[in-house]
């Protein structure tokens, strides 16, 4: 795989997280939000654990991601960030974001 279709899983799982937010905010308790893990793996399902405030925090930077803790490779990524319920892991700068299908 390179940099590039890496960065797109991890983009995809993003746009996944944001929807749930959207749908699940008014039903959930806003310090306990279930995300799907922002790792490369397309095949993963695991979930993790944050914030609401958490999570807006993430959603401010383009080029970070949340994995499942064990689930961060290595490579290209640099871990920024650790918790008990995941890892921050950040991509260079010149992966360009997939653009949405028109
Ligand atoms: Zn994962």
């Amino acid at each position: 795989m390179t940099v590039g279709s890496l960065h797109d899983c991890s983009h995809l799982f993003r746009a996944v997280n944001e929807r749930i937010v959207q749908l699940a905010a008014p039903l959930v308790d806003e310090d306990d939000l279930w995300l799907v893990c922002e790792c490369p793996n397309v095949g993963c399902m695991r979930m993790l654990r944050m914030t609401c405030s958490e999570l807006q925090a993430l959603l401010d930077e383009e080029r970070i991601y949340a994995s499942v803790p064990g689930h961060e490779r290595g490579g290209p990524q640099k871990v920024v960030d650790r918790t008990k319920e995941y890892v921050l892991v950040s991509f260079p700068v010149d992966v360009t974001p997939l653009e949405p299908a028109a």
